[in-house]
Order: C-alpha cells, then sequence, then structure tokens
C-alpha cells in the first residue's frame, strides 16, 4: 500500500468486516445462553427446593399435629418446632385455620401478627400446598416460604410452614453466572481468532491482487499475477491480467504514435501553433518558435495575440475563431521582406474556438521564384545579342560586302568572335548545370594551396600585365594542403582572379591571400578596383547577374556563380566585401585534408 488515503484503516478492511459479525454473533448467542440458562438453573432450583420443602414441612406438620393432639402448650410445641428445625435447617412455623401460630422455631411466637393471608398459607389451605418467595423484613435477605395443610388427608387442623433463606442457591446461581460469563469471553475470543484465521485467508489473494494493481496503477504495465485459485477471485486475477494486457498494449500504441507526432512537429520546417478555446498557446513547435522568436516556455499559456505579435497574422488567427472557418493568407512581415503563407483551421467544431495555426516561410521560395524570372529575361537577352549582331554580319555579307575581299574577311573575324561568345555562354551554361546537377562527380585529395594559387596566377599574369596591374602573393609556405578537386578549385579561382583584373583600372593591384582558419583554409582575391555597390553585392553570386546595368562590360555573368557551386561542392562557403570604389575582396573556405572531419 504505497499511496496515503488509499490503505483502509485497521478495522474498516475486509478482514475485520467479515470477522467482526461472527465474533459479535458468538457473543450474542453465548451470553443469551448464559442468561437463559442461569434463569431455567434457578427455577431448577426453587422448584426442586420448594418440593423438598413441602415433604419435609408435611412430616414436621404431622409429628406437631401429633404433638399438640396430646395436649401439648405453646411452649412445648416451640421446644418441639426448633428440634425440627435443627434437624431440617429450616425456619418451622405451625399455623392454626385461624392465622394464628401455634409453634414458632425462630421468633417470638407470642409477638408474631396473623398468619391467615400470607400468600403461600391462603395457597396451601385452597389447593394443598402454598410456595412464596420474598424479602424478610425481619431477617434482611430472600426467603422461601413452603406451607402444606395437615393432615396430609382427611380435614386439615393447621397449617405447616418450613422456611428457608436463598442465599445459598442466590450463591449457587452467582457461581454459574461467573462460569458462564468466563465461558462466553473465552468462546468469543476463540470464535474471534478463528473468524479473523478465515477472513485473513479469503483476503490475502485480494490482498495480492490489489498490490499488482497498485503496481499497474504507478506505471508498471507489465505487473501481471498467476491465479491461484478457479472461484470467483481466479475469474478476477483472469480478467484483471486481460485488461493490464490491452492497457498496455493501448498505451503502447498511443505513446508510439505520440512520439511519431511529436518527432513529426518538431522537425518539421514549418510552424505549427495550437491554441485553446480561451486564445491561449497549448502546443508550438521548434520551428513555430523560430518563426516567432520566442520559446515554448515564454510561449505556452500566454495569449496567441502576445505570442504572435504581427497584427496581420493575428487578425487571420482571429477570422478563424470568428468564422469557424479555414483562413490561408499570405503575409509580407518586416520590413527584410520576408513571407509566409498564414493557414489557421479551426480543431474543433461547436462552440469550442480552438485553432491550430500553421506558419509557412515562402521568402525562400519567392526568392527563388525571382531569381528564375531574372535568369530566364537574362539568358534571352545574353543570347539575342550576339545573334543579333550575326544577323547583322550575314545580312551586309549577302548584300556585297561579300564582294569586297578585306571588308568580307574583317565581317568573318567579327562572326568568329559572336560565335565564340556565343560558345563561351552555352559551355558556363552546360559547365553550371553539370556542377548544379552533380553529374560531375569531385575527385579529391590533398592539394597544395601555394601550388595551386601560383598556376593560377601564373596564367592569368600576362592579362594583368596588359592591363597595368601588379599582381601579388601573400601565402604562408607552411600551409597545410585542402582536401579538393584542383583542377575545379583552379577553375573557381581563375573566375575570381579574372573579374579581379578585369574590373580593376590600370595602376590598381590584385593580390592573391590564403590562411588557415581552424580546420579551413581561406583562399581570397583582394582589388583595388572599381567595387560593388551595397544593394548589388548579396544578388553577385546569382547566374547571370551583373552589378554593372548596362551590360557594357564583357563576360556572360556566370563566373561568380560557377565558382559558389564549385566552393559549395567541397563543402566551403564563399563570399565578397567591397567598397564603392575602393576595391573588393572575393573569398571562399575549403576543408583542409588534415581536418578530423570531412
Ligand atoms: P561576369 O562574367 O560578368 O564577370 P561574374 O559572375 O563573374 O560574371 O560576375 C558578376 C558581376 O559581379 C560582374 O558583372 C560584376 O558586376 C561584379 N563583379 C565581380 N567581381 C568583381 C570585382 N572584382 N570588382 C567589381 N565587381 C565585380
Amino acid at each position: 500500500m504505497s499511496q496515503p488515503g488509499t490503505a483502509p484503516s485497521r478495522f474498516s478492511s475486509i478482514r475485520w468486516r467479515i470477522a467482526v459479525p461472527y465474533i459479535l454473533l458468538a457473543a450474542l448467542v453465548m451470553a443469551g445462553l448464559a442468561v437463559y440458562l442461569s434463569a431455567r438453573v434457578r427455577e431448577f432450583y426453587l422448584t426442586d427446593l420448594q418440593g423438598q420443602l413441602a415433604g419435609e414441612a408435611r412430616v414436621v406438620g404431622e409429628a406437631l399435629l401429633t404433638a399438640l393432639a396430646e395436649g401439648e402448650t405453646g411452649a412445648s410445641l416451640d421446644q418441639l418446632a426448633r428440634r425440627y428445625a435443627d434437624l431440617t435447617e429450616a425456619r418451622v412455623t405451625l399455623v392454626g385455620l385461624d392465622g394464628t401460630v401455634l409453634g414458632e422455631s425462630h421468633e417470638d411466637r407470642l409477638q408474631m401478627d396473623n398468619h391467615l393471608y400470607r400468600v403461600e398459607i391462603q395457597d396451601a389451605l385452597a389447593g394443598g400446598e402454598g410456595a412464596s418467595t420474598r424479602f424478610s423484613r425481619t431477617l434482611g435477605y430472600d426467603l422461601m416460604y413452603v406451607a402444606v395443610p395437615v393432615p396430609d388427608v382427611g380435614q386439615p387442623a393447621a397449617v405447616m410452614r418450613l422456611a428457608v433463606p436463598l442465599t445459598r442457591i442466590q450463591a449457587a446461581i452467582a457461581r454459574l453466572r461467573t462460569t458462564m460469563l468466563a465461558a462466553t469471553l473465552l468462546a468469543t475470543v476463540l470464535a474471534g481468532l478463528l473468524a479473523l484465521w478465515i477472513a485473513e485467508r479469503a483476503v490475502r489473494p485480494v490482498r495480492a491482487l490489489t498490490a499488482v494493481v497498485q503496481r499497474v496503477a504507478d506505471g508498471d504495465l507489465g505487473a501481471r499475477m498467476i491465479p491461484t485459485t478457479s472461484d470467483e477471485l481466479g475469474v478476477l486475477t483472469n480478467a484483471f491480467n486481460r485488461m493490464s494486457a490491452q492497457l498496455r498494449d493501448k498505451v503502447h500504441t498511443l505513446s508510439s504514435e505520440q512520439s511519431r507526432l511529436s518527432g513529426v512537429l518538431e522537425h518539421m520546417a514549418d510552424g505549427v501553433v495550437i491554441t485553446d478555446h480561451d486564445g491561449l498557446v497549448r502546443l508550438l513547435n521548434p520551428a513555430a518558435a523560430r518563426l516567432l522568436d520566442t520559446n515554448s516556455e515564454a510561449a505556452l499559456g500566454r495569449s496567441f495575440a502576445q505570442v504572435a505579435r504581427h497584427h496581420r497574422i493575428i487578425e487571420v488567427w482571429q477570422a478563424c475563431r470568428e468564422r469557424r472557418q479555414e483562413q490561408a493568407v499570405p503575409v509580407e512581415i518586416g520590413r527584410r521582406g520576408d513571407f509566409w503563407q498564414v493557414v489557421a483551421t479551426p480543431l474543433a467544431r461547436d462552440e469550442d474556438q480552438s485553432c491550430l495555426v500553421i506558419l509557412q516561410d515562402l521568402t525562400q521560395v519567392r526568392r527563388l521564384e525571382t531569381v528564375r524570372r531574372d535568369f530566364i529575361s537574362n539568358i534571352s537577352h545574353e543570347l539575342r545579342t550576339p545573334l543579333a549582331s550575326l544577323k547583322a554580319l550575314v545580312e551586309t555579307l549577302r548584300d556585297g560586302a561579300l564582294d569586297e575581299p578585306p571588308a568580307a574577311r574583317r565581317f568573318l573575324e567579327q562572326m568568329d568572335g559572336e560565335v565564340d561568345a556565343l560558345t563561351q555562354t552555352v559551355q558556363e551554361l552546360l559547365e553550371l548545370s553539370r556542377i548544379e546537377s552533380g553529374q560531375a562527380p569531385l575527385r579529391l585529395g590533398p592539394v597544395s594551396v601555394a601550388g595551386l594559387v601560383r598556376e593560377v596566377a601564373q596564367r592569368l599574369l600576362p592579362q594583368a600585365e596588359r592591363a597595368g596591374l601588379q599582381l601579388a602573393m601573400d601565402i604562408p609556405e607552411s600551409m597545410a594542403p585542402v582536401l579538393a578537386d584542383a583542377e575545379r578549385v583552379e577553375q573557381a579561382l581563375t573566375n575570381l582572379l579574372h573579374n579581379a583584373i578585369k574590373f580593376t583600372p590600370s595602376g590598381g593591384h590584385v593580390t592573391l591571400l590564403a590562411r588557415e582558419q581552424g580546420n579551413e583554409a581561406i583562399l581570397s582575391v583582394r582589388d583595388t578596383g572599381i567595387g560593388i555597390a551595397a544593394e548589388d553585392l548579396p544578388r553577385i553570386f546569382e547566374r547571370f547577374y551583373k552589378a554593372d546595368r548596362a551590360r557594357s562590360t564583357g563576360g556572360t555573368g556566370l563566373g561568380l556563380s560557377i565558382a559558389k557551386h564549385i566552393v559549395q561542392a567541397h563543402g566551403g562557403r564563399i563570399w565578397a566585401e567591397s567598397i564603392l570604389g575602393q576595391g573588393s575582396t572575393f573569398s571562399f573556405s575549403l576543408p583542409l585534408s588534415t581536418a578530423p572531419s570531412r
């Protein structure tokens, strides 16, 4: 009995409820028997004594009557009475038919009043024998009086009365009562012990079952009891075992369902909030906490309006509560152009206003949509320009230029240039889509950073010199190798260096840098060129994006995009820092080949 309050108090347990009636029954029966028996014994004693006294009275009466007939005087009758009194151990009184006392053993006869109307005398005269038991005020205790007419046969001449005190009988009855009381007590105690033993045996399996039930209640759903009997308790035990097996299965199913559900909620990208009838937040998944910039402890139990803190979201939720209908509304959040879809669904029917609110962050999707639109318009533009100039050159040739060989050659060279530009665009596009789709697997291996940078610098040095730029390298000699596909990383670095040379006016500086940082190598290309405006900076890695809106500089706008994909395929990051008019630094990270994790 582990829980306070569930244990029955000592005397309210089943054991006592079974035993107490038995004990009471035994006590009552024994007490009744004692009362009945002592009454019967007393009656028996009195009847016996009365019979004995009547017999003795007849004998003594005959003797005293004979003496009276022989003319004996009162005093000698008293004398005789005293003798018989000694013999019979009783008080002897001879009463005449008129009630006068003729002879008396114990009292002064002359002082005694008329005895004619004593109950026993009247009964003796009327029916041959009279008896009476009463308290003698003269002696101070109970006496039994028995009177008979004498002589026994024929007309009576007097009445003989014997009297004995009842103290002996009363003492015997008292002894009997004491014995009966002791027997009653003993029988009650024995009956009680027997009843307790029987009750204990009956209660033991109930107690065992209770202990098992208690374990189940405390959460041990595997607790079982082996039925030992085939009676009602056996049936109860079997039923209990079945019930707890079912309970365990149900709890198991429920908890695995719940953990599945909470797993789904936990890892969902969409935010989920459940509010109750009063509009208080009852559930909030991590995504919702992140989107609403709060946490479970702060949000649970607070009103949705306090937690959501955005009037449009609160309006959608309110509308769902009031109309009891699903609401799905796109909402623009904050100044950064974040874009959410808010879906509020009523959770229960009727009057209950519980609601399920789902917050979907569509910012990224929307951004990608914009990028895709820009991409299509850019690629059309990119292809249309060389195609239009090709068309113009072909028409010029056909309209007569073909007949002027020097002009025709110049036009053909221009056409060759346009076709090269088109081919490069298409090749870069193909390259990009190959990297993006993962069709070009990386051939990873330890690559020396200094070696790689030197290679790229050497290749582009003539170009830099032509543009009148100083090309420098700042790389620690002891740098650990990176784990990379050398050819691809060279391509990425070439793209960056190419841009730096292209966007830096003559007389500027371009520096290639490398350093270790944690378990990564950071490679950078720094220039003192035209720089990039802050609003363009976040978008320059997009395909076809050009900070130069007029697109007057050559190039496809794909170089940075290709570099970004190469770096990301290596598990690295790429970023740009720039101040317009002062220069730019493009950097990317690569994992070191000794890095423990890759
Ligand atoms: P492009 O073929 O036009 O060079 P990129 O993807 O390599 O294409 O570059 C995208 C745009 O980023 C360029 O058009 C230019 O506006 C800007 N840009 C890239 N590198 C630099 C740099 N070092 N200095 C200034 N602007 C740059």
